[in-house]
C-alpha cells in the first residue's frame, strides 16, 4: 500500500496519456502551442510496466487524462492491459469530441465509465471557451457513452467568468431529465494560463447560490464518503445529481488519495506543487521493477499538503494539460 507523511493511503492513480488536444480550452492552453515529441512520452510499454508497479503497490483506482486521452495511438489496447491488471475502477476523462464511434469499443476492452467537459450548452459560447471544440460532437460523444454503459456519466463544467457563469442553471436543468452526475469545478490556476484562472475563477458558493435561485434549495444526497472532492446534491426529485469542486476556496487535501503520472513519465505528487520525481529517465536507464517500486513509494511519502492558491501563489513548472486535471 502507498502511505504518505500523513497517513493518507494513495490508491488512485491519474495517468496522462498525452499533452496534444484537438481543442484549445481557453483555461487550459494557448491556441498556437508546440506538443512534446512522441519519442520524449512514455512508449506503451514504459507506461504499462509503470501501471503494474502502481498496481503491485495498491493502486485499484486509475483515471486516463490528457490533453486528449483520445489522442493516444494504441488506447483500446492501453485499456485492455490497464484492466487486466485487475483494477477495479478504470475511467477516463475526454473532452467527449472523438466518443461517438468509439465509446463501445472502448467499454468492451475494460473502461468503467467517462468524465467528459462540458462547459456550455449553447454552441456558440461551446466553441468561444474550448476556441476548436464542436458541441454537436460532444453531445453525441455523451450518448455514445451513456448507451455502451460507461456509467454513471458524469460531467465536468469547468466555470469561468464571462464565459460560462451564466450557463451553469441550464447545465444544472439536466439532472431533470438525466441521470448524470454534473460537477462544477472552480478554475485552478495552473502555470501559463494561470494569471487567467485567477482573474476568472467563480467560487463555488456563487454557482451554487445562482442554481438555488433557479431550482430552490439543493438536498444534500445520503451517503457521501469524503474521498469523492465534490458533495453530491441533488434538485428536488431529479435523477441526477449536482457538485461543487472548491480546490481554490475549500481545498480538499485531507480526503485526497491521489498521484498522478505525466505522459513524459513524471510522478506529480500534487496538482498544485511543483514537486515531481522522474520514472521514465530511471526506466530507461534500466532500473529494475523491484527498485522502482521502491522510488515510487519513497517519492509518494512525500505528497503534500495545502496550497498557496488564495495567496495568489501557483504551480508554473507544468501547464494543466500536461498534468491532466
Ligand atoms: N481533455 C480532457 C478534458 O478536457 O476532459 C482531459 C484533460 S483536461 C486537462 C481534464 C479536466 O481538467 C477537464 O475537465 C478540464 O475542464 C479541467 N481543467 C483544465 N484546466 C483547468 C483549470 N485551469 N482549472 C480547473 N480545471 C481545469
Ligand atoms: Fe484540451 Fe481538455 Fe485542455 Fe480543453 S481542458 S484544451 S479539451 S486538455
Amino acid at each position: 500500500m502507498l502511505r504518505d507523511q500523513f497517513g493518507r493511503n494513495l490508491h488512485y492513480l491519474r495517468i496522462s496519456l498525452t499533452d496534444a488536444c484537438n481543442f484549445r480550452c481557453v483555461y487550459c492552453m494557448p491556441e498556437h502551442i508546440r506538443f512534446k515529441d512522441r519519442k520524449d512520452l512514455m512508449q506503451n510499454d514504459e507506461l504499462l510496466f509503470l501501471a503494474r508497479a502502481f498496481v503491485d503497490l495498491g493502486v485499484d483506482k486509475i483515471r486516463l487524462t490528457g490533453g486528449e486521452p483520445m489522442l493516444r495511438e494504441g488506447l483500446t489496447e492501453i485499456i485492455s492491459a490497464i484492466k487486466g491488471m485487475g483494477v477495479n475502477d478504470l475511467s477516463m476523462t475526454t473532452n467527449g469530441s472523438l466518443l461517438a464511434d468509439k465509446a463501445e469499443e472502448l467499454a468492451v476492452a475494460g473502461l468503467d465509465r467517462v468524465n467528459i467537459s462540458l462547459d456550455s450548452l449553447d454552441p456558440t459560447k461551446f466553441r468561444r471557451i474550448t476556441r476548436w471544440g464542436s458541441f454537436a460532437d460532444v453531445w453525441a460523444g455523451i450518448i455514445a457513452a451513456e448507451k455502451a454503459g460507461l456509467t454513471p456519466i458524469k460531467l465536468n463544467v469547468v466555470v469561468v467568468r464571462g464565459y460560462n457563469d451564466d450557463d451553469v442553471v441550464d447545465l444544472a436543468g439536466l439532472t431533470l431529465e438525466h441521470p448524470w452526475d454534473i460537477r462544477f469545478i472552480e478554475l485552478m490556476p495552473v502555470g501559463s494560463e494561470g494569471g487567467f484562472a485567477l482573474d476568472a475563477l467563480v467560487p463555488s458558493a456563487e454557482t451554487k447560490a445562482k442554481i438555488e435561485s433557479a431550482f430552490g434549495e439543493l438536498e444534500a444526497v445520503p451517503g457521501y464518503n469524503g474521498e469523492d472532492p465534490s458533495r453530491p446534491y441533488r434538485i428536488p426529485g431529479a435523477p441526477g445529481r449536482l457538485g461543487f469542486i472548491s480546490s481554490v476556496t475549500a481545498p480538499f487535501c485531507a480526503g485526497c488519495t491521489r498521484l498522478r503520472l505525466t505522459a513524459d513519465g513524471k510522478l506529480r505528487l500534487c496538482l498544485l506543487h511543483e514537486d515531481e520525481v522522474d520514472l521514465l529517465t530511471p526506466l530507461r536507464q534500466g532500473t529494475s521493477y523491484d527498485e522502482m517500486k521502491r522510488l515510487i513509494a519513497k517519492a509518494a511519502w512525500r505528497k503534500p499538503w495545502g496550497h498557496k492558491l488564495q495567496e495568489s501563489q501557483f504551480p508554473l513548472n507544468r501547464e494543466m494539460y500536461q498534468i491532466g486535471g
